[in-house]
């Protein structure tokens, strides 16, 4: 009787852990996202009951239901998969469902998956941090502002890559606030949007060109001179203009 909190990883079904398949072709019942590639669900044992609990914008399955569906699956069937898309402690308030299970007295474990925030910029060809271009990186959401929010004023940070995650919708306000906080209008941006699908598609532009970019969700937005970087194919760290 246990509930395993399962990253699904970016997207292709090969890019799961060995774990993670292991796992949903025993799961008698997995409980996905929205955002779960068919291949990895077509990895689920035929079987297996599949529940979305896709949260469409707007249109949310609240967690508190997640929550109270996960612990009355976990009290009844063996073996259930909460698959995650990416990892599933990175944005997938898989911490909040982990706590929810435990005090519920439900057996819970976690299965790391390769997040959309690093896989998704290495699938442009962009290493997020690069000797002499990058220092480390960032990782943060793009969502949930009031109007007093200057986070992005506050990390704007010209020696890191910054990796945004659900950031499309609120493009224009992070490029002001970054060039407020000291960025130039002329930092590299890249946008890659459904990584590791078959829907791809990788733009790339400068921070002055985001607001107006025609990019949609889901998308990862990489703010920084790595977004200039696409060791894959031609360019070379030399064209990074800092
Ligand atoms: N736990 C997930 C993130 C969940 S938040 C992870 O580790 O990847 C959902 C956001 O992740 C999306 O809005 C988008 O910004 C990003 N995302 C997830 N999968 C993606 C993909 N295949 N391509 C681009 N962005 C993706």
């Amino acid at each position: 009787m246990t509930v395993y909190l399962v990253g699904a990883g970016p997207g292709d079904a090969d890019l799961l852990t060995l774990r993670a398949a292991k796992l949903l072709a025993r799961a008698e019942v997995v409980v996905h996202d929205r955002l779960i590639d068919d291949s990895v669900l077509a990895m689920a044992s035929v079987n297996a009951e599949l529940i979305d609990v896709g949260k469409a914008p707007g249109d949310s399955v609240s967690q508190a239901i997640i929550n109270d569906l996960l612990i009355a699956l976990g009290r009844s069937h063996d073996c259930v998969v909460r698959l995650k898309g990416g990892d599933p402690f990175v944005f997938g308030r898989g911490g909040e469902e982990m706590i929810a299970l435990r005090d519920a007295g439900v057996a819970t474990d976690v299965v790391p998956g390769v997040t959309s925030a690093l896989s998704g910029p290495l699938a442009a060809g962009i290493p997020v941090t690069h000797r002499g271009v990058a220092r480390g990186v960032t990782v943060v959401t793009g969502h949930v502002f009031d109007e007093s929010d200057d986070y992005f004023r506050r990390i704007a940070h010209p020696e890191l890559s910054l990796v945004i995650l659900m950031g499309v919708g609120q493009r224009a306000r992070i490029a002001e606030q970054l060039t407020e906080g000291g960025l130039s209008a002329e930092t590299p941006v890249a946008v890659i949007e459904s990584a590791w699908t078959a829907r791809q598609r990788v733009t790339r532009a400068t921070l002055f060109e985001l607001p107006n970019l025609d990019v949609a969700p889901p998308a990862i937005i990489v703010v920084g001179p790595t977004a200039a970087l696409d060791v894959a194919t031609t360019m070379s760290a030399a064209t990074v203009r800092w």
